[in-house]
């Protein structure tokens, strides 16, 4: 998946310091093939990976992220922008009921997505009103009225019997209707074929004439791949609309529709559907679809602390101090232990990167506490200890355990973790690598 491919590349750009034209190369055409498999448009894809380049060379490498995390926040922040930036709301009318009329092929989910929508306006106070203008399928009406139950929602329908319904004219008459009635919003669903053709395009934008919606939106099954899109402009040529709707996002991880829709016709996804109840179904928002792509977990909310956490002065001595050997002290420690406390619980810190899953029994079981005991031990040594911690010898340590409540073992503990600890960074500070991890007890 683009996830999985995405967070491959990241890991060989772990341990590097800074990024090289040929990195920069290299984590592009990934991301590259990544998106195409991703079932993206080839256009898109050449947008978006020159999008990310550029970026890459251009941007400063900041004190508190290293490369690949900084490729990372690259690449969200230019999949929200290609997934449209803001959500877009959906326009009331002025004056009158606000007409919204859905168009799709069939089995896009245009029935399903009516009722949500209305139950959707409903916990908002709107009073919608469903209508049956899909009198292709013998069941159609009847399926509406069904959910159109679930949520407590009026349905508009021919009356029984009245078979050769003209689905135009069923649309027509519920405006009147719902002026009647005082509806305020009117969602029209409508009839779909399996694939795109002349007259059912003509009779959506027969319907489109009679009513003249405020919003027309499509509705797309996100599972469809790159057909998606080869549709989605069929229906932008035939019907045009407003918004598109992703349905069955459940089921699709790969989120490459989203992408070349709104990249393609420039039409915004406005909703998002993403299961069989009722409530499964929400305003599509950018940011989320794009950490979804990425699949970081939280990595990038740990990011976002990151930057703001780390004092980026103080991270850039540490790392001065780290790439001399032996420069890197206890009391260097201790500091570094403390900053990542700033960005909340270990077990919270440890949960947000990615590839941290499979530890997530030992998360579960980490003692918080433990950080504290590591501080009281390193705040019970002189100055002197902790600014060369070659000096703890025997007695010192006895001192050490008795001064801060611990065992000699505990500190003993301490010290080889420390000693072992520093190695690993003198190593990472000569090709970059995570910063302020080194406080994280094994
Ligand atoms: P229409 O032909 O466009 O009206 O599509 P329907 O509303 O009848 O939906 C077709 C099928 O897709 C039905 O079995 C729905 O239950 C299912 N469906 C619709 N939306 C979703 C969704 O978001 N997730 C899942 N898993 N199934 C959906
Ligand atoms: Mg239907």
């Amino acid at each position: 998946t683009l996830s999985d491919r995405l967070a491959d590349t990241f890991k060989n750009l772990r341990g590097k310091g800074k990024l090289s034209e040929a990195d920069i190369d290299a984590t592009a055409r990934e991301i590259r093939i990544a998106l195409l498999e991703a079932d993206v448009a080839l256009p898109v894809v050449k947008e978006f990976v020159g999008a990310v380049k550029e970026r890459a060379r251009s941007e400063e490498v900041s004190g508190a992220l290293n490369p690949a995390q900084m490729i990372i926040k690259i690449v969200h922040e230019e999949l929200v922008t290609i997934l449209g930036g803001e959500t877009r709301r959906l326009r009331y009318a002025k004056s009158g009921p606000t007409v919204i009329m859905l168009a799709g092929l069939q089995g896009a989910g245009k029935t399903t997505l009516a009722a949500k929508l209305a139950l959707w306006l409903k916990d908002q106070d709107k009073t919608p009103m469903l209508v049956a203008a899909d009198l292709q399928r013998p069941n159609a009406v009847q399926q509406l009225q069904v959910n159109g139950e679930r949520v407590g929602v009026p349905v508009f329908a021919p009356e029984p019997g009245n078979g050769t319904g003209n689905p135009v004219e069923v649309a027509r008459a519920s405006i009147e209707e719902a002026r009647r009635k005082l509806h305020d919003v009117v969602i029209i669903d409508t009839a779909g074929r399996l694939g795109v053709d002349e007259t059912l395009m003509q009779q959506a934008a027969d319907i489109r004439d009679a009513v003249q919606p405020d919003e027309v939106l499509f509705v797309v099954d996100a599972m469809i791949g790159q057909d998606a899109v080869v549709t989605a402009q069929a229906f932008l040529d035939g019907v045009g609309y407003d918004g598109v709707v992703l349905t069955k996002l459940d089921g699709d991880a790969r989120g490459g529709a989203a992408l070349s829709i709104r990249s393609i016709t420039g039409k915004p996804v406005m909703f998002a559907s993403s299961g069989e109840k009722m409530t499964d179904f929400d305003l599509f928002h950018p940011d989320r679809m794009a950490s979804r792509i990425l699949d970081m977990g939280d990595m990038l909310t740990l990011i976002e602390q990151a930057e703001k956490a780390f004092d980026s002065e103080q991270s850039m001595r540490a790392a001065e101090k780290l790439a001399t050997k032996g420069g890197f002290t206890l009391e260097d420690f201790l500091q570094q232990m403390m900053q990542i406390r700033k960005l909340g619980s270990m077990t919270k810190i440890m949960g947000m990167l990615p590839g941290m899953g499979q530890f997530r029994d030992q998360l579960e079981n980490f003692d918080e506490r433990e950080i504290d005991r590591i501080q009281a031990i390193i705040q019970s040594m002189t100055p002197a200890e902790r600014d060369n911690p070659k000096i703890i010898d025997g007695s010192r340590r006895a001192r050490i355990a008795k001064g801060s409540g611990r065992q000699v073992s505990d500190v003993n503990q301490l010290v080889d973790r420390f000693f072992e600890a520093r190695k690993m960074m003198e190593q990472m500070a000569n090709g970059g690598g995570m910063p302020g991890m080194p406080g994280m007890p094994g």
